[in-house]
């Protein structure tokens, strides 16, 4: 047996790790370079489901399948829901939505994460390729935007010493105390800053025009777009000075720049706006198609690959999902309960529902209200292969160890598939057909074959090879009262998974105690939380980490504009003792 698996966690880094005598640990080699994050190195003391259940009594596999099967039975094909979230990142996680959709059941479509701005990438560059890791490595300016790599990326860290480093985000995050500028701009300015960013390189005549002639010829229709805004007075409204505008150019200017952006700036209703304006930003600069050069998002990690599966059939959002409107709801590695925003009416919709089945690995709020529960087996005990969203390496993850808790998604099904008499192939046969897309590396590494080391050398993937800018915008600074909402991710959670957080952090000018208990509301709904000081952020803000229970109750269920895209930071809140 292998000892060498990969991380499956929905994270930029998907390390490659080793598991030797119940210890999990890094890879020494490749960008893991032997260390893990918090999660990962204390992954098995977090308590997993052990046993099935139906209506809270314990039951055996066997018998938790077969009532699976009933609670298909009793409802029409379309009155089962398929839901799966990213829990586990894996490809063969795909596999039961194979079944679903070969069943005619409805599935969700729709993004809780980094969808707006996904979109705002293919309406500009005409596909969504990305600058993978090692390509940030050479660069000589990074800039973070909206990008905490201490958090969520932190396997970056190494490649980026001696760089210059630039900050574009509202909190002081721990790289901002590092960094050579920090820009702490209000939330949900980032597109004025990125079109004034554009409108003063035009005007200082920094501007790769060998570069925008061939590949983005209409940089004058988007210089007289930036020219709408007023400068001094939008400065005022996002609270950015012309010294740092300034600054920014200053830095980066002949050098090679890496734009790596997070997913918080596009949670918003014009996400994909933003994140085309900073695309354009890297345009006007001539970032693409050039060694060191280019933006960082979230690529598609499918990018490259031919999914085996079935993915077909009827979809509703997974955004605002009207659970209600299904007999049987089948939850797969997700905790739409605490994630989905607006929880108090998806707790109502789903309350609603006659057969609620959860199979994933740790109790949460969803599997607390579930009828039938089935474990689901850790990546360390099963079969399965990963790519990522931020680099171009495939990781096999053969079984490492064994265990006769919970079952995998390809045993279940498969046994769903032979109930149905659905054709299925062997799991093998998957986990083959997923080798037939990498390519061996020399340095010894599998990749994704076929994937532009430096996408866009040639041109974008537009009708004409060209970038496509912005024509108008739609956006507004928010001008509402209250207070702005910040979600982001937690140093000790991923999401739902692991040690949750449980207060609201707060600037202590604000005037609030520690430990005070503040009731926090939106047009959406409230919660209470325990206050924690946290003087990096700014004082119109309030953090609650993603993963707090109860902060999604504040949160709106609205999609973004142009996609089906939640838009989880755009939700001003009052606090009141
Ligand atoms: S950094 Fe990301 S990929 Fe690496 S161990 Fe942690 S969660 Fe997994």
């Amino acid at each position: 047996m292998s000892n060498v698996t990969a991380c499956p966690l929905d994270c930029y880094d998907a390390c490659e790790i080793t598991f030797d005598n119940g210890i999990i640990k890094g890879l020494k080699s490749g960008h893991t370079n032997g260390f893990l994050c918090s999660h990962l190195n204390h992954y098995e003391k977090y308590p997993t489901i052990q046993t099935p259940r139906y209506k809270g009594v314990e039951i055996t596999i066997d018998e938790a399948l077969k009532k699976l099967k009933e609670m298909i039975d009793s409802s029409k094909n379309e009155e089962v829901l398929y839901y799966r979230g990213s829990g586990n990142f894996a490809l063969m996680q795909e596999v039961t939505e194979h079944f679903f959709s070969s069943y005619g059941a409805t599935l969700t479509d729709g993004s809780l994460c980094d969808g707006a701005g996904e979109e705002g990438i293919i309406r500009g560059r005409g596909s969504n390729k990305n600058m993978p890791l090692h390509e940030v490595a050479k660069s000589d300016v990074v800039i973070f935007w909206g990008r905490n790599p201490h958090v969520t990326s932190s396997h970056i860290l190494p490649l980026i010493k001696n760089k210059t480093i630039i900050v574009i985000d509202p909190i002081k995050t721990k790289i901002a105390k590092v960094a050579d500028l920090h820009i702490q701009l209000k939330p949900h300015t980032d597109i004025f800053l990125a079109m004034l960013l554009s409108r003063f390189l035009h005007i200082e005549s920094g501007c790769d025009e060998e570069f925008l002639d061939k590949f983005a010829s209409e940089y004058e229709g988007y210089y007289e777009l930036t020219q709408n805004l007023r400068i001094k007075a939008t400065l005022e409204q996002i609270d950015v000075s012309l010294g740092q505008l300034g600054d920014v150019l200053r830095l980066v200017k002949d050098k090679k720049v890496a734009i790596v952006c997070g997913v918080g700036i596009q949670k918003y209703s014009d996400g994909a706006d933003i994140m085309r304006a900073i695309d354009a930003f890297a345009v006007m600069l001539g970032l693409f198609g050039k060694e060191g050069c280019g933006v960082s998002y979230l690529g598609s990690s499918r990018e490259g690959i031919e999914m085996p599966f079935k993915k077909s059939g009827k979809k509703v959002s997974k955004v605002n999902t009207e659970f209600s409107l299904f007999k049987t709801v089948f939850i797969q590695g997700s905790n739409p309960l605490s994630q989905m925003p607006d929880s108090l009416r998806v707790r109502d919709s789903i309350s609603k529902s006659q057969n609620v089945v959860y199979f994933g690995l740790y109790e949460n709020e969803t599997s607390e209200i579930a009828d039938l529960i089935i474990p689901a087996k850790s990546f360390l005990y099963k079969d399965d292969i990963r790519t990522s969203y931020s680099h171009n390496r495939i990781s096999f993850m053969p079984k490492v160890a064994n265990s006769d808790v919970g079952i995998s998604e390809y045993e279940l099904a498969a046994y769903l598939c032979k109930e149905y008499d659905l054709p299925i192939e062997s799991e093998e046969f998957y986990i083959n057909h997923f080798k037939n897309f990498t390519i061996k590396k020399i340095d010894g590494f599998l990749y994704v074959d076929k994937r532009e080391e430096i996408p866009y050398k040639s041109g974008f993937d537009t009708e004409d090879r060209e970038f496509a800018f912005l024509d108008e915008i739609d956006s507004k600074v928010d001008e509402e009262d209250g207070m702005y909402l910040i979600t982001c991710k937690s140093q000790n959670s991923l999401n739902s998974q692991f040690n949750r957080e449980e207060s609201v952090y707060l600037h202590s000018s604000l005037g609030f105690s520690e430990k005070e208990v503040l009731c926090i509301s939106s047009k959406s709904g409230s919660v209470e939380l325990k206050v924690k000081h946290n003087d990096d952020l700014r004082t119109d803000c309030v953090l609650i980490y993603s993963g707090t229970k109860g902060v999604n109750n504040l949160t709106s269920s609205k999609h973004a504009l142009s996609t089906k895209s939640a838009i989880f930071q755009e939700n001003k809140v009052e606090i009141r003792r």
